[in-house]
């Protein structure tokens, strides 16, 4: 039951200032952060990351958005930790996102207004969708050295 799950901070939330902000919101739930840096991603490595989206009529937006700064990537572990994190975060659209998740906090973009506009909709963070993505995400993002193992106060309050 206890799972990995990558996060990412998007361009938007680095240079909008909102890092610690959103860190705050996982390691205050008890969520572990076992690996983390921040990395500028180039075209290729988002095909990559985003393979499920690249025939979609929005990805070259979502191509330009992620790749238009550097983003804080990491790797969370708790118990249940990818859907934990998607719940956090919220759904993808902000308008729709309710008030205390992530998304909803901090963005209000509509699919009506990017559609329009011919970019991505700026939602802050990448979560895992699935367990499964989860393990191929953290493999794509981070080598096995990359993280770590150790002890927090949540191995003695929360296991
Ligand atoms: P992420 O994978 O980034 O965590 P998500 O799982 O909530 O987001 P996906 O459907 O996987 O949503 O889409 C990936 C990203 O592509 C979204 O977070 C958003 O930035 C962008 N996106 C998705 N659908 C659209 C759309 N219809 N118009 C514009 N941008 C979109
Ligand atoms: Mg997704």
């Amino acid at each position: 039951m206890i799972e990995r799950t990558l996060v990412l901070l998007k361009p938007d939330a680095v240079q909008r200032c909102f890092v610690g902000e959103i860190i705050t919101r996982f390691e205050r739930v008890g969520l572990k952060i076992v690996g983390m840096k921040m990395v500028w991603v180039d075209k290729e490595f988002s095909r990559k990351h985003y393979s499920d989206h690249v025939d979609k009529p929005f990805y070259p937006g979502l191509e330009n958005f992620i790749t238009e700064g550097p983003v804080i990537a990491m790797v969370l572990e708790g118990i249940h930790a990818v859907e934990v994190v998607r719940k956090l975060v919220g759904p993808t659209e902000p308008k729709q996102a309710p008030p205390g998740t992530i998304r909803g906090d901090f963005s209000h973009h509509s699919y009506a207004y990017t559609d329009k506009k011919g970019i991505a909709i700026k939602n802050l963070i990448h979560a895992s969708g699935s367990v499964e993505d989860a393990k191929k995400e953290v493999s794509l993002w981070f080598k096995p050295e990359e993280l770590h193992s150790y002890k927090t106060v949540h191995d003695v309050h929360t296991l």
